[in-house]
C-alpha cells in the first residue's frame, strides 16, 4: 500500500512548529507493510485542503491526516474530508459523553463548540482519544483508506499505536523490520565505503546510512511475509556489518552512546565522577538525564579557570605553567584529581578550546584533550575537532562516553577516528 501523510495546520507552513507527526508516522508505517510515498502540508483552508486531499487520493491508497480535528472554527479537516467522500457528519453519542467526562475530570466547563468534535463522518471507524478530546477516525471507500488523527503529538502517537498500527497490520500481507546499528568513530563516507559492496548488492534486506552529529546510523530493513521471521534475513547482513565496523559499533538497538556508557557503568557497578572545562557540565547533565544513574554517578566539577583546576582537582601549578590548561598532562591530572576527591572507580576529564576565540596556531580551536583515570591507570586522548562551539562540545562529550564504553569493554581506545 502506498501512503501519503497530509499534515494540516497553518502553523506548520509558517514555520512555527516542525512536522514531527509526519516523521513519526513515517517511521512506524513500513513495519506494517505501508510504504510512505509523499509528505505534504496544507494550511487551515478548506479549498486548499480539498485540493491536497484529492491529489493525495489520486496518487496513494492511504492518506493519513494529522491536525484540524479540534473544536475551533479553523479546525476543518473532518468536515472537508467528509464532503469529499460525500458523507454526512453525524453525532457520535459515545464520543460526546467522553468529551464531557474529559472536561468534568479537569473540573472545567465544556464550551458548546467542543460538541463539534463528536460529529463524525457516517460509517467511519471511530478512534478513541484517551489523551485529549478530539476522536480520530478511519474512512474506507473502495480501495482508498483515509485516517484522520489529531495534531498534538501527545494525542496522535498513542492513537496511532493503539488503533492505526494494528489496523494496517491486519490488512497487510507482509511486514518490515528494521534494525538500527549505531557507529561512532567512523565518518559517514568512510562508513559507506566500508560497506559499499553490501549497499550495492542490497535487495532484501535494504541498507542505508544516516549521519548524525559525530556518528553514523546504519539501517538494515528486512521485508517478510506476515508472521515470518525477519531474523533469518537480518542476521547474516548485520554480522557482516559487525565485522566491518569492529569496536566502533556501539549499539544494535538504536541506543545513544551516553545510554550505552551509562548502562555499562550500572551493569558493572562502576562509580564515576567528571571534571569538565570546555564542555561546561554537558557530560554530567547528559548523565543525569538518565534515570537511575545516581547509583553510579557521584558528582562532577566544572573547572573553567586554572585556579579552579588547582583548587578542586589538585592539578599542579607547574603542569599548568609548563604545558598549559589545554594539554594532555592537564587532562590527566584533572581525571585523576576528580577520581581521588570523589573516591570513584572512574574519573573522566575534558579540557579544550571550543572557540570561536582563544585558538592559536599551536593550539587551534577544536583542540581538546580528554582523560579517563581508573584503577588500571590513566589514559588520555587528543581530539582535533572542527565546527562551531556547540558541535565541538557535543562531539567531545560523545568521545568521553565512547572512552568510558571502550574502557569498560576493554577495547582499544585509540581506534576512534577524529573529525
Ligand atoms: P486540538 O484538539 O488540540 O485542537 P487538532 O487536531 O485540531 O487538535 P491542531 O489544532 O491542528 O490539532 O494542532 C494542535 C497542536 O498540535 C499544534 O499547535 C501543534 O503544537 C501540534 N501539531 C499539529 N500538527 C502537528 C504536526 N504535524 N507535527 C507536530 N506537531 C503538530
Amino acid at each position: 500500500m502506498k501512503a501519503e501523510i497530509l499534515a494540516v495546520g497553518t502553523e506548520l507552513l509558517m514555520g512555527q512548529i516542525v512536522n514531527t507527526n509526519a516523521q513519526y508516522i513515517s517511521s512506524r508505517l513500513p513495519d506494517v507493510g505501508v510504504s510512505v510515498y509523499y509528505h505534504s502540508v496544507v494550511g487551515d483552508n478548506p479549498e486548499r485542503l480539498k485540493e491536497s486531499l484529492e491529489l493525495a487520493l489520486k496518487r496513494c491508497d492511504v492518506v493519513i491526516t494529522t491536525g484540524g480535528l479540534g473544536p475551533t472554527q479553523d479546525d476543518l479537516t473532518k468536515e472537508t474530508i467528509a464532503q469529499v467522500f460525500g458523507k454526512k457528519l453525524v453525532l457520535h453519542e459515545e464520543s460526546l459523553e467522553e468529551i464531557k467526562a474529559f472536561f468534568k475530570n479537569l473540573g472545567r466547563e465544556m464550551t458548546q463548540n467542543n460538541e463539534k468534535q463528536a460529529y463524525m463522518p457516517e460509517g467511519c471507524i471511530i478512534l478513541k482519544n484517551n489523551n485529549g478530546t478530539a476522536p480520530g477516525c478511519i474512512m474506507e471507500k473502495g480501495e482508498k483508506i483515509i485516517v484522520m488523527l489529531p495534531g498534538p503529538p501527545s494525542e496522535m502517537k498513542p492513537m496511532f499505536n493503539d488503533f492505526v498500527y494494528g489496523y494496517f497490520k491486519e490488512k497487510s500481507s507482509y511486514s518490515i523490520e528494521s534494525k538500527f546499528l549505531r557507529v561512532f568513530g567512523i565518518g559517514e563516507s568512510a562508513m559507506e565505503t566500508k560497506i559499499l559492496d553490501l549497499i550495492d548488492a542490497q535487495t532484501n534486506p535494504t541498507i542505508a546510512t544516516y549521519a548524525k552529529e559525530g556518528e553514523v546510523t546504519i539501517r538494515v530493513s528486512a521485508k517478510v511475509e506476515q508472521g515470518k521471521d525477519t531474523q533469518i534475513l537480518l542476521e547474516p547482513v548485520i554480522e557482516k556489518i559487525r565485522k566491518r565496523t569492529g569496536p566502533c559499533l556501539y549499539s544494535e538497538e538504536d541506543q545513544t552512546l551516553d545510554l550505552v556508557a551509562a548502562n555499562l557503568l550500572l551493569k558493572n557497578n562502576l562509580t564515576i565522577a567528571t571534571a569538565e572545562s570546555c564542555t561546561g557540565g554537558l557530560i554530567s547533565q547528559t548523565l543525569t538525564d538518565i534515570p537511575g544513574i545516581s547509583r553510579v554517578f557521584i558528582g562532577g566539577a566544572v573547572t573553567y579557570s586554572n585556579d579552579a583546576k588547582e583548587e578542586y582537582l589538585g592539578v599542579k601549578k607547574e603542569t599548568l605553567m609548563q604545558f598549559g590548561a589545554v594539554s594532555r598532562e592537564t587532562a590527566l591530572e584533572m581525571a585523576e584529581g576528580i577520581r581521588r576527591s570523589l573516591k570513584t572507580d572512574i574519573g573522566v576529564s575534558v579540557t579544550g578550546i571550543a572557540g570561536p576565540d582563544g585558538g592559536t596556531s599551536e593550539k587551534p580551536v577544536g583542540l581538546v584533550y580528554i582523560g579517563l583515570a581508573s584503577g588500571q591507570g590513566t589514559i588520555t586522548k587528543e581530539l582535533r575537532l572542527h565546527g562551531n562551539r556547540k558541535r565541538i562540545r557535543t562531539i567531545t562529550a560523545l568521545y568521553v562516553f565512547d572512552m568510558i564504553r571502550r574502557h569498560i569493554l576493554k577495547l582499544d581506545i585509540d581506534l576512534g577516528g577524529q573529525k
